[in-house]
């Protein structure tokens, strides 16, 4: 635990927020202690792991990277990161992100842009960036981030590690800060495909604070080490054939299903019925839940209150000075999406139009036992370059968004060092998305 410490205390990659360095030496002591009786101790205990900065942790700093809560601290712990401080691991750092989520950069944030693991001039990916990175490092062993539309999948392909966003419901959300509650995932980033099915045994589960949890049974190892029930493989032709794919992640990615097909797998070409309309429904629904999400950060009970004149102004000046420019971006957008005259035009079609996305991933799955994407078009851009281009980071976020919107279990794993892999399977069916990962191993 020391030694995690001591690398995380320069924050080269400004991937820290805060760290928690008195109680994990605490947790650490007890350990010690533990091993000295001559107990034995569990899988985790020990194990020195880095949470996402929008997680309740009692007694923490949790800022969401944002300046409104830059001085606010959990009264509670969430029920993810307790589950696995109960199993012994030892949270040791709040990670830098995207400010609530709102970003896939890690840019937009008040602790300054994370660095890539693999190159330092480009951005970490985000919003689950610092997560991302200090795994990378190795600064933690595993790292909690949070998965709305890619957040976990898309820094994890970034800086090459694993990031797995399970079925929605999986894990109970209690004590995650709230951005898009209808696609928020608890996500784990690991380096391997043991580790992630380790925590997330962990952390799965009902939870009855979370009423979208349900129970699942525990993945064993022995159960994602055989594939032979793994027998075909799609993936999208609209994705693969559009203009926006850089050329060396589509060759990454064919050459990836040519290895796939020499091993005896069948291989189909699906055609997802309107590619284009992904990131316009995502964007367009999770704008409207985030604004409706953040209202409740007016200063009046917690946050970084700026007084006015009145209430009112007073709620207005806290709002207005302490959120970034994304942020006011999606609460402007997802109140006009929201407002009379507006809604069914808008947010009702973006509604229905959900439906029809997660209904066309189920009867792909009726053919094919998991869909194979890149996680992301393009590579990396320079730190700098997204923050000046909203619109081009929304379209950056085209193949990671859908899976999102159906629920889906999806995980990255590394391949080559620009992007990651993304597996994806039916809803519940964490356990072939971690098999087919081993498999391709
Ligand atoms: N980049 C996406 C967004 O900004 C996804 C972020 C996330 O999953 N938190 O909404």
């Amino acid at each position: 635990i020391q030694e995690k410490l001591s690398l995380l205390k320069p924050n080269t990659y400004n991937s820290v927020n805060s760290l928690l360095e008195t109680s994990a030496l605490e947790l650490a002591k007890k350990v010690d202690a533990k091993i000295a009786n001559g107990e034995t101790i569990g899988l985790l205990e020990g194990i020195p792991f880095g949470i996402k900065d929008v997680y309740m942790v009692q007694g923490t700093y949790t800022t969401a990277s944002s300046n409104l809560l830059k001085n606010y601290k959990s009264a509670y712990t969430a029920t993810a990161i307790q589950k696995l401080i109960d199993a012994g691991a030892i949270p040791i750092v709040k990670e830098n992100c995207d400010s609530f989520g709102h970003g896939s950069s890690s840019e937009n944030t008040i602790f300054g842009a994370v660095k890539n693991a693999i190159n330092p001039e480009l951005v970490a990916g985000g919003s689950s960036g610092g997560s991302a990175v200090n795994v990378a490092k190795d600064y933690t062993v595993f790292s909690i981030g949070g998965d709305t539309g890619g957040s976990v999948r898309q820094p994890a392909g970034y800086n090459n590690v694993y990031g797995l966003k399970p079925t929605y419901g999986r894990i109970s959300r209690y004590g995650l800060m709230a951005y898009a509650s209808s696609t928020d995932c608890v996500g784990p980033i690991a380096k391997s495909v043991e580790d992630i099915r380790i925590v997330l045994n962990v952390m799965s589960g009902k939870d009855v604070k979370d009423q979208t949890t349900y129970a699942s049974a525990e993945i064993s190892e022995a159960a994602i080490s055989n594939s032979n029930d793994i027998k075909t493989v799609g993936y999208f032709k609209n994705f693969i054939e559009s203009d926006a794919i850089d050329s060396k992640i589509k060759s990454d990615f064919l050459a990836s299903i040519e290895k796939i097909k020499a091993k005896g797998i069948e291989v189909k070409e699906l055609d997802f019925f309107k590619s284009d309309i992904l990131v316009s429904t995502y964007y367009t629904l999770a704008m409207a839940e985030t604004a409706s999400n953040l209202s409740r950060l007016d200063g009046s009970n917690y946050g970084n209150r700026i007084e006015d004149k009145n209430l009112k102004e007073s709620y207005a000046v806290t709002r207005s000075e302490n959120f970034s420019e994304e942020t006011k971006r999606r609460i402007v957008g997802g109140n006009q999406v929201l407002s009379q005259g507006f809604s069914d035009e808008i947010y009702l079609k973006g509604l229905a139009l959900r439906d029809a996305i997660a209904e066309n991933f189920e009867n792909d799955f009726k053919e094919v036992d998991i869909i194979l994407s890149p996680v992301t078009p393009g590579t990396p851009p320079k730190i700098g370059d997204s923050l000046k281009d909203p619109h081009a980071m929304y379209l950056s976020d085209a193949y990671t968004v859908g899976f999102s919107l159906g629920q889906l279990p999806t995980l990255t794993i590394p391949q080559g060092t620009e992007t990651g892999l993304q597996i994806t399977a039916a809803k519940n069916n964490d356990e072939l998305v971690l098999k087919f990962a081993n498999f391709l191993k």
